[in-house]
Parts: structure tokens; sequence; C-alpha cells
């Protein structure tokens, strides 16, 4: 793009996007110049009103299409809302001056106009026009061609503000009001719901069916198709019946759980006074079905008989007949029928009826059978989910990370924490989630205290149907409680394995009867396998332990060492950098067995190892067990005579060691031959062999000493 033709498409932009304010105030300077006073008289006056209020015109309208066609964005949207509000000020403000000015007779449209204004757009743009609406209204009484009294002016400007603000007010009052009674039906509808749910045995009585939010919605999701399911196949059969029996009413009356009422559950009518609300379960002829149980006919009903309690007026029924809903003993309902014009009820309607009524109950047994199906199915899923998420986990710091992880798809929390018992028999949180929670990462406790001890001792979980009072119930301890102040749910699940109290699983929510008992009981499933998997990774720990380290000085291997070895020589070639060895051999040991006995040389060389593992402080250097009474370490990153000292430190810390035997006291000292790499060998197997010659040296020269290989020649 040239710099002329960036230049002409500014201009053009700017044009544009300002030329709608160009006009309005263009507009509102002719005004203030007297343009659309009353007084107008001549020709050439009145053809510029007219041409500026035909303008006016053509602008409105292309500005109004392209805000009400729909493709605006919000920004854009909002800036057109401006743009249009801003014509119909200049506007208003210009009939007003044609027809009088303050006094004009359609002044108040004024008002009408900010009312408007302030409620159809945004809240930013209603203030803009306002002040807009007051500037107009100051500058024309001020600098317009009739001057008008300050008083007047000023109540005018509070009035617009006025009408403004109260207009806002009451719009927003009404919008919350509104979106409160539409919040307060969906509640209602979905109470509705849950309602005919129990009614038709669908799910759980309330008292088993509280859990996690995620499962309650699950629960109604569940619920919502079945009951659809349900409604549809009443529809179907009462609209069947009231066709095929040439009926006038077909209603199925049910009984409310707990109350002594009838609803009317389905209806299929030629009448329109059938009761809409619930009625008496004793009253009348429906009232006579449930108490005999058993079918009951009337015929010749005479008019205005009001026993038919499922219609408000009083019908011209002649024929009823009712038959009792009844599911294995439990009466829950009353299926009535009425006929008009004296067309009394034989036996083969009583029999339609109650085959009728079979079908009705085999519906919703079915439903109820597939409702329980997918509960058991979605829990199955949970735990399938969970359990695939801990058999994952091999090391215990991945059990751990997976145990809370595994959990989340069984429960929803708030906080969760793992414990684990350590080898002083002390609880310690390994892993805690939640707000505040974290701080507990880390914490060891006794392992008798709060609801964690308990549930340890008694092996089972902890508290009763895992409702949680903060106040009376202590978690963990006192000074940790803290996190669990706000929770009024809470389940502390004991890790077991054969009989072995490994940690617990704690998990706390905010909301009061989060762990029902369809969750505790997915919950102790997932810990029982929470634990083997704990216990394995122990094994699995314990068994690479084994294969790695020895089992008298706890130091590393020979196997390890020579791994290691290897890694940091290669390492060592890469980066041009030293490595020392320092092979270490006790001196005359074996007189040590000989006159202490095995046992005691045994302790001896764990004091040698403990002190190696003392004078070893970089993280880089290795101590190792060579083999017998030989250790080894491995100094990465050190030159011969770093190796020396440190050698020489091990050395002096050995010789002033006493140990304490039966047969008294014992010192021991150590000779070494230090090679490093690349100084003395460029190879793994010499440079072993070097350190050895110089083992051999030290040796040689008089033993408690240090050698270094390249000092022999
Ligand atoms: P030198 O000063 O020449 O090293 O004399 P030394 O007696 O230490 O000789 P040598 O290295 O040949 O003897 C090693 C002895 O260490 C032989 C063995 O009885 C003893 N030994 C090796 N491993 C163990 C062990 O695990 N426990 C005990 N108590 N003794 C061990
Ligand atoms: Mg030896
Ligand atoms: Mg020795």
């Amino acid at each position: 793009m040239t710099t002329l033709e960036h230049t002409v498409y500014t201009i053009r932009r700017g044009w544009c996007s300002s030329r709608t304010f160009l006009f309005v105030g263009a507009f509102a300077a002719v005004m203030l110049k007297g343009g659309f006073d009353d007084l107008a008289e001549s020709t050439a006056h009145k053809a510029l009103q007219l041409a500026l209020f035909g303008l006016w015109a053509v602008i409105f309208g292309l500005k109004a299409r392209r805000r009400f066609n729909g493709t605006l964005r919000p920004s854009e949207s909002s800036r057109a809302d401006l743009e249009l509000g801003l014509l119909l000020v200049v506007a208003t403000h210009a009939v007003v001056e044609i027809s009088g000015g303050l006094q004009s007779p359609v002044y108040p449209l004024v008002f009408v106009l900010v009312a408007f204004l302030v409620v159809y757009t945004p809240q930013w743009v209603g203030f803009v026009l306002v002040g807009v609406t007051i500037g107009i209204e100051l500058l024309l009484s001020f600098f317009g061609q009739a001057n008008a009294p300050v008083v007047n002016v000023v109540i005018n400007c509070i009035f617009i503000t006025f009408f403004a603000l109260i207009n806002l007010v009451f719009t927003k009052t009404e919008v919350a009001r509104m979106r409160r009674r539409a919040k307060r039906q969906i509640m209602l509808e979905r109470e509705t719901l849950v309602n005919e749910a129990r009614d038709f045995r669908l799910t759980a009585p309330a008292s088993s069916q509280v859990g996690a939010l995620s499962r309650e919605e699950e629960e109604l999701r569940v619920s919502r198709s079945a009951v659809t399911e349900v409604r549809r196949s009443l529809y179907y059969h009462v609209d069947l019946l009231k066709r095929t029996m040439q009926l006038h009413s077909c209603v199925l009356l049910w009984r409310d759980v707990g109350k002594q009422t009838l609803r009317i559950l389905e209806c299929v009518s030629d009448s329109n006074c059938i009761a809409n609300q619930p009625i008496d379960a004793g009253d009348g002829a429906p009232g006579a079905v449930l108490r005999r149980k058993t079918p009951l006919g009337m015929k010749n009903i005479r008019q205005g008989y009001s026993g038919l309690s499922y219609y408000d007026g009083r019908p011209r029924v002649t024929d009823f007949l009712g038959v009792p809903v009844d599911e294995a003993g439990a009466l829950r309902g009353v299926l009535c029928v009425d006929r008009l014009d004296n067309q009394p009820f034989d036996d083969h309607d009583k029999e339609t009826l109650l085959t009728s009524v079979k079908s009705i109950l085999r519906a919703m047994s079915n439903e109820r059978v597939f409702t329980q199906l997918q509960k058991a199915k979605s829990e199955q899923g949970k735990v399938l989910a969970a359990s695939n998420v801990l058999t994952q986990a091999l090391t215990e710091k991945d059990v751990v990370k997976a145990a809370l992880d595994a959990s989340a798809y069984i429960a929803t929390f708030d906080i969760a924490a793992m414990t684990m018992i350590d080898e002083r028999g002390r609880q310690q949180v390994v892993e805690a989630r939640g707000s505040g929670a974290e701080a507990l990462k880390g914490v060891s406790f006794g392992k008798h205290t709060g609801l964690v001890g308990s549930a340890l001792k008694t092996k089972h979980f902890l508290p009763y149907r895992g409702e949680f009072d903060p106040r009376q119930q202590v978690i963990f301890t006192k000074k940790m409680q803290r996190p669990f102040l706000g929770m009024q749910s809470a389940l502390v699940l004991p890790l077991i394995s054969n009989d072995e109290p490994l940690g617990a699983l704690v998990l706390a929510a905010e909301s009061p009867s989060v762990f029902g008992e369809e969750v505790r009981t997915t919950l102790q499933v997932m810990t029982n396998q929470l634990a083997t998997v704990l216990l394995n990774a122990r094994m699995v720990r314990k068994l690479e332990m084994m294969a790695t380290t020895d089992g008298l000085t706890s130091l590393a291997n020979h196997r390890i060492f020579q791994e290691e070895l290897d890694k940091k020589l290669a390492s060592a070639n890469r980066f041009q950098k030293e490595l020392s060895i320092i092979l270490c051999d006790v001196d005359k040991f074996k007189g040590v067995n000989d006159k202490y006995g095995h046992p005691v040389g045994d302790t001896v060389l764990v004091g040698v190892a403990q002190t190696l593992k003392r004078n070893v402080v970089r993280d880089t250097d290795l101590p190792a067990r060579y083999g017998g009474e030989e250790f080894v370490v491995l100094c990465e990153g050190t030159s011969t005579d770093g190796a020396v000292k440190l050698a020489e430190r091990i050395r002096q810390d050995l010789e002033k060691q006493v140990f304490h035997t039966d047969q008294g006291e014992l010192s021991v000292t150590i000779s070494m031959g230090v090679a490093t790499f690349p100084t003395h060998a460029r190879k793994k197997e010499d440079l072993v062999e070097r350190a050895d010659a110089a083992l051999y040296c030290a040796k040689e020269g008089g033993r408690n000493q240090v050698r270094v290989w390249s000092k022999l020649k």
C-alpha cells in the first residue's frame, strides 16, 4: 500500500466512523443558531429544515437497519445504539423547538425519550445520552435564540435526570424479579420431577437418595427419562381406554406419598371442569374404591351428584366405574372412567380396566428395573474408572496420587488427603488437596489421634453416614483441624491390607450429606483395592532396595557401583571432567574376626560404612561396598588432590573411633588407593586396577595410609 493509498484509506475510515457524529453535531449547531425556531417563516429556512429532517430520516433508517439485522458484534452494537440515541435526541429537541421550545406541548417527549434510552441501551450509552440531552438543553437555553428563565432550565434538567434514574431502577428491579421467578419455577419443576420419580418408585426414598451434586444431577437425568417414559405409557393407556370404551372421562388418580390425598396423574376427558388440585383420598366414589379395594360401578347417577371428586363442578355424568390400582398388595391409586347418556358399564368393561391397570403397573415396573440397571451400570463404570487409575500406579508416590484421582471418579469433595503410617508408627499426611489443605502435606502425628486414629483402630470408615461436625469431631489433630472447619461432610476410610493398617484416605465436603450410602460403599470397594495396590508398591520398593543395596551396611552394592562407574565415566568423558575412585580395605581385618568373632567383625564393617557416609557429603559422590571388608568411593568431578583429601578425612575419622565389645575396646584402620580419570587411566578396568595397585602400595607401605597410583613410579 502506498502512502497516498494509506492516507486515502485512513481518511475514508475516519469519515465512515464519524459521519453520524458529524451530522448530529451539524444538526445541533443549526438548532442552536435558531434553525428550528417556531418563528421560521422564510421559504429558504423551511427548505433547510425539510432537508435536514430528510437527511436525518435517511441516516436513521440506514443505521437502524444495520443495528437490527443481527450481524453486529456487541461492541459495534453499543456504538450503533449511541449513534441512534444521539440522532433521536437531536431530532426530538428539533421537534420541541419547532413547536414552541420550553413551552411546547410536546416537551414531555424529552422525558419519554430519556426514559426509553436508559432502559433500552447499554448502561454507559444511556448515561452518555442523558448527559448529551442535558447539555443540549443547557446550550439551547443559554445560547439559543429564545432565552428561557434559569429556574425552568434547571428544573427541566432535574426532571430529565430523575426520569432516567427512576426508569433505570424500575427496570433493573423488574428484571431481577423476573429472573428470581424463573429460577423458582425451574426449581419447582425439578422438585416435581423428583417427586414423581419417587412416586413411581423409580428412585430410592429421600433419605438414601442424598449424594454428591454430580450424582444428584445424574440421578435426575436418569429419573427424567424414566418419568417421561412412564408418562408416555400412561397417556397411551388412558387415551386408548377413552376412545375404545366411548368414555366421557378417563382419569388415573394416584396416592400422594405420605399424604391422605389423591392426585390426577393422567386424564383424558371431554369435560373442561376436571379438578386441578389434589383431592381427599377418602372422598366420594374414588375414596370408596380405595377403602373397599375392589372395583366399584355406579349407574343412573343423578344430576348434581358430588361424589365424582375428580371434577370441580357437577358434570352430567350418568355412569361411573372405578378400579383400584393394586401393586402387590400396596394401593397406589384408582383408575376412574365415566360416561354420559346412560350407557352403563358391564363386566367386560371391568375386565378391560383391570387388564389396563396391570399393564400400567407393568410399564412402571419395567422402568424401575431399567433405572436400577442404569444406576448399577453407572456405579460399576465409576469403580472401573477408579480401578484403572489405581492399577496403573506402580510406585508409592504414584499410588497416592492415583488414590485421590480415583476418589474423584466416585465422589465430589472439596478436600482430599491421604496418610501413611511410617516406620516409627506415626501417621504422616503424604498428599493433601483442596483449599488450605495443602499446608497439611508432610505433617506427621500420632497413630491414634482423631477420626483417622479411630478409623484405623476400628478398621471401619468414620464418621457414621459421612456426616461431619467440625466442632465435635477432629479429623487428624486439633492443630490440623483448620482446613476442615467449613466442612459438613467427611469420610475417613482406613487402608487395611492383610489386617495391617497402612494409612487412611480422608475426603471432606462443604455441602451436607455428600457421602451417601452408594458413595460410601463404592469408596470402600475402592479403598480395599487401594490398600492392596499400596502394599504391592511397597513390596516393589523393598525388592528394588534389596537389589541395589548391601544388606549389612545399607551402602550401594557392587552391581550399583559398577553401573554408576560406567555412567559417570561416560559423562566425565563427554564433558571433559575428572573422576576419582578411592578403593579402601580394612587393615588386618582377619585378625578382628579371629579375635572378636564374626558378629563383632560385622559391627565394625557397619561402623566403617557409617564413617564413609558421614564423610562423603557431596550428592555426586557415591560410597559403596566393594565386597568383604573392601569399600569404594566414586567421586564425580573430583581431582586426585580432592580425592586424597577426602580419603585422608575418612582415614583419620576411622582411626579415632573406638568400638566397644564384650572382649574390650577395639580400633581399626583402613588403607586406601586413589586413581583418577583421565590422569591415571581412561578405561574403567584400568582405573579400578590402578586404584587397587595404589591400595596394595598403601598396604606395603605399612597400612593406615592413602596412596595415589601415579606417585608409585
Ligand atoms: P590386610 O590388612 O592385608 O587387608 O589384612 P586382612 O586381614 O584384612 O586380609 P584380607 O583382606 O585377606 O582379609 C579379609 C577378611 O575379611 C576375610 C574375611 O574373614 C573378612 N570378611 C570379609 N567379609 C566379611 C564380612 O562380611 N563380615 C566379617 N565379619 N568379616 C568379613
Ligand atoms: Mg581385603
Ligand atoms: Mg583387609
